[in-house]
C-alpha cells in the first residue's frame, strides 16, 4: 500500500546555520529621501541616457551573454588601469565575487578573517560556505588593531582575509603600510575590497605584482551604477582561473555588460559626480560636527558614520520626516547608537542635517 510521504519543511531541511541567519535588510524606500545604501544620488546626463537606450535596442537579448565579456573586460582594464599581467574576474556585483571566493576556498577547517565591524557579507558568506569566520575587533576609534590582527593570522592561518579599504560602515581608510604588513604576513589570499575607491583615491592595484596573494576587488555600484550589478576583481591569473570555474557563466547579463561598457566610456561623467559627492561630504561633515551630542567619525567614503544619544529614536524621527539612513545600533558593540548617513545631493543633505538637528 502506498503511504503518504512524511513531509519535511524548511525548518527540517534548511541547514541550521542558515535558519539562524537574519536576512540582509533592505528597507522599503518609496517616497523616502534615500540615504541608506551609499548610492550615487545623481542620474546620468540626458544625452548619455538616450545613447544607452538606443544601444540597448540593438542588443541580442535572445542570446546568452558572452561569459568572457570581452568588450567590458577591455573597458574595465583601460578605464581602471588593471595591469595586463593580472587576471580579471567579473561578478554580478562584488557581492557575488565575495561569494565565489568564499566557496572556492572553503576547504574543511579553513578560516575567513576580517575586521569587525566591517561589511556584513564577509561573515554571511563565510557561514554559508562553511568557512570558520574569525572577526577581529577594531579599536574603539575604528582604527585597525594591527597587533591583534597579526596574532589572529598566526593563530588561524586564514585561507582568506577580507579588508574593506575604506571600511564600511566606519568610513575610514586603514593606513597603507599596516595593510601591506597584513598582506605580507598572510598565508592565504587577501582581498582588498575597494568598493569606495573613487572617494578615497587610494588603491592596492599597483601592488599586485609585489604580492602573489593579493586580490583587489571593486564595484561600479558606488560610482553610479548600483542598479547594473557589476563587480570585478584583479589578481594573479592562477587565482582567477580557479575562481572562474565556479562563477555562473552568464552571471553578468547582456544588458549589464553593454550598459557598463558604454557608461565607462564616459568615466569623466562619473568622476565629476564623485567629485561633487566629495565636496558635499566635506560640507556635511562640517555641519554634523556643529550638532551637540553627535560624534562624527572621519570618512574617506561616500557616507559618514555618526554616534547619537539614542540611535533608535533618531532613526524613527528621521523616518517620520521621510529620510532613510542605516541604523547599526545592536549590530555590533562598537556600533552602539551609530547611524550611517550616505552623502546625497546638496538638497538631500540640507534636509538630513536639519532633520537630524530636530531629532536629537
Ligand atoms: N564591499 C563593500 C565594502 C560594500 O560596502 C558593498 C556594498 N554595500 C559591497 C562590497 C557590495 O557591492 P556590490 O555588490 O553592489 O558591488
Amino acid at each position: 500500500m502506498k503511504r503518504d510521504p512524511v513531509r519535511r519543511g524548511p525548518a527540517d531541511l534548511v541547514r541550521e546555520e542558515i535558519l539562524a541567519l537574519k536576512a540582509y535588510h533592505v528597507a522599503p524606500a518609496a517616497g523616502m529621501v534615500k540615504l541608506d545604501a551609499m548610492e550615487n544620488p545623481y542620474r546620468l546626463p540626458e544625452a548619455l541616457r538616450g545613447e544607452l537606450g538606443r544601444h540597448a535596442a540593438t542588443l541580442p537579448i535572445n542570446r546568452y551573454p558572452d561569459p568572457t565579456a570581452p568588450e567590458l573586460a577591455r573597458r574595465l582594464r583601460d578605464t581602471f588601469g588593471i595591469p595586463a599581467e593580472a587576471g580579471l574576474l567579473i561578478g554580478n556585483g562584488s557581492d557575488e565575487i565575495i561569494q565565489i571566493v568564499a566557496h572556492a576556498l572553503a576547504r574543511p577547517g579553513a578560516a575567513l578573517v576580517a575586521p569587525e565591524p566591517s561589511f556584513a557579507m564577509y561573515k554571511l558568506n563565510a557561514v554559508v560556505a562553511r568557512l570558520r569566520y574569525v572577526g577581529v575587533p577594531l579599536n574603539r576609534d575604528f582604527t585597525l588593531d594591527s597587533p591583534r590582527f597579526l596574532d589572529a593570522i598566526q593563530e588561524h592561518q586564514p585561507a582568506v582575509i577580507f579588508l574593506a579599504y575604506p571600511n564600511n560602515p566606519t568610513g575610514n581608510l586603514f593606513p597603507e603600510d599596516e595593510v601591506a604588513r597584513i598582506i605580507a604576513a598572510a598565508p592565504g589570499l587577501v582581498v582588498i575590497d575597494e568598493a569606495y575607491h573613487v572617494f578615497a583615491g587610494k588603491t592596492f592595484l599597483g601592488r599586485l605584482a609585489e604580492f602573489e596573494n593579493l586580490m583587489v576587488m571593486r564595484t561600479v555600484s558606488k560610482l553610479g551604477l548600483a542598479g547594473v550589478r557589476l563587480g570585478y576583481a584583479a589578481a594573479r591569473p592562477e587565482w582567477i582561473r580557479e575562481l572562474d570555474k565556479i562563477r555562473p557563466p552568464y552571471n553578468v547579463s547582456v544588458l549589464a555588460q553593454a550598459v557598463a561598457e558604454r557608461v565607462l566610456a564616459h568615466i569623466d561623467v562619473l568622476h565629476a559626480q564623485a567629485e561633487r559627492i566629495k565636496t558635499e561630504r566635506a560640507a556635511l561633515l562640517e555641519r554634523l560636527r556643529e550638532l551637540d551630542g553627535v560624534a562624527v567619525f572621519p570618512s574617506d567614503a561616500n557616507f559618514i558614520l555618526v554616534q547619537v544619544p539614542d540611535a533608535d529614536a533618531v532613526d524613527a524621527r528621521l523616518r517620520e520626516r521621510r529620510i532613510l539612513v542605516r541604523n547599526f545600533h545592536g549590530s555590533h558593540p562598537l556600533l552602539a547608537n551609530c547611524l550611517r548617513l550616505t552623502v546625497g545631493t546638496p538638497g538631500e543633505n540640507d534636509l538630513l542635517a536639519a532633520a537630524l538637528a530636530e531629532s536629537l
